[in-house]
């Protein structure tokens, strides 16, 4: 394809990020239906088409289940990064509509990602680095396909230029400012596993006894306030829930105070707490099997050096049966 903005015709959004938007478009010349990822760049023109150049990996990357890339293109002040589009949308997405995600499903998302992360390590030495829900695509065949992975060293440096802040999949490492390593993707991996069979964000009501972080909607995510980077920020929805937002704060203090109203929370609490604590498991014991539990055990190990990589995760044996069942995904698309 030779993708050009004006032979884009915009459908519909998809959704919105912290660095942009996507949305569904038709390539008018030959057709076809992509996702456009809309990211604004505050960099010089030289940097730009640095990233342009080191975008076009993507288009050797072929593999079920990663998605598949059909070229970006600058569009001023704008990068546009053109895939495939996934009609059933993220992970995070679909269980906020249909609830806890059923624990052999989510061991058909652990095996697509754990090949996804492999096949990315293993023949182009690519590290995802961001791995939760929102990055984890669902499709009406039933297919499971992993995007937003690191392959531009300086599309990462731009957008940590932007957007100061963290990720609370981030594993205990890369908190305290250890190198990113495929061992971090597996943490990540660990927290939205949890997450999907939970339906809620694990550390939402673990993190502080008065459940402060129980306002989060799964992510904590990069926020713009540039060095006030311990803090969050998410526009209340609702005058009502900021009202009961507000009262929170009140009575709590430890939120950092951002300008600009809304609601605030303290994102160090968190940090710390997933450097402090036990790592999250899968609970109630009772109500998973044991070799799930057991793989999510493997993949929050705290310490980096005992936790499996994508590859020896292939292996377990919860994965083992998720490539063996007769689970259809397909059927299970077609109830939401
Ligand atoms: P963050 O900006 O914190 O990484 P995010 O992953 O949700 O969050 P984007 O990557 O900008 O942000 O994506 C926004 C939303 O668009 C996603 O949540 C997802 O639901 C949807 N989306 C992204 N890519 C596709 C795609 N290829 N097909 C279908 N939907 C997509
Ligand atoms: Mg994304």
């Amino acid at each position: 394809y030779d993708l050009k903005n004006e032979d884009l015709r915009d459908i519909h959004e998809l959704g919105q990020g912290n660095g942009g938007s996507v949305k569904k478009v038709e390539h008018v010349p030959t057709g076809t239906i992509m996702a456009k990822k809309i990211v604004l760049i505050d960099a010089k023109p030289s940097v730009r088409k640095q990233i342009l150049r080191e975008l076009q990996i993507m288009h050797d990357c072929n593999s079920k289940y990663i998605i598949s890339f059909y070229g970006a293109f600058i569009s001023d002040p704008n990068i546009c990064i053109c895939m495939e589009c996934m009609d059933k949308g993220s992970l995070d997405g679909i269980y906020k509509k249909i609830g806890p995600i059923d624990i052999d499903v989510v061991g058909k998302v652990a095996l697509a990602v754990l090949e996804g992360l492999t096949y990315l390590y293993d023949v182009h030495r690519i590290i995802h680095r961001d791995i939760k829900p929102s990055n984890i695509l669902f499709n009406s065949k039933g297919q499971i396909k992993i995007c937003d992975f690191g392959v531009s060293g300086e599309l990462i440096n731009s957008i940590a230029d932007t957007f100061v802040g963290t990720s609370t999949y981030m594993s205990p490492e890369r908190i305290q400012g250890a190198q990113y390593t495929v061992k971090s993707d597996v943490w990540s991996l660990g927290i939205s596993l949890i997450e999907l069979a939970l339906g809620r964000f694990p550390f939402a009501d673990s993190a502080s006894d008065d459940s402060d972080l129980s306002d989060f909607e799964g992510t904590l995510s990069p926020s713009r306030l540039g060095p006030l980077s311990t803090a969050v920020h998410r526009a209340p929805k609702s005058r009502e829930e900021k009202d009961k937002a507000d009262k929170k704060k009140k009575r709590k203090s430890k939120g950092v105070s951002l300008q600009g109203g809304g609601m605030t929370m303290s994102i160090l609490e968190l940090l710390q707490h997933i450097v402090n604590e036990p790592a999250p498991r899968l609970t109630p014991e009772d109500r998973f099997p044991a070799e799930a539990e057991d793989f999510v055990d493997s993949c929050l190990r705290k310490d980096p050096d005992m936790r499996a990589t994508p590859k020896d995760l292939l292996k377990h044996s919860w994965v083992e049966q998720a490539k063996v069942s007769n689970l259809d995904l397909e059927a299970w698309a077609s109830t939401f």
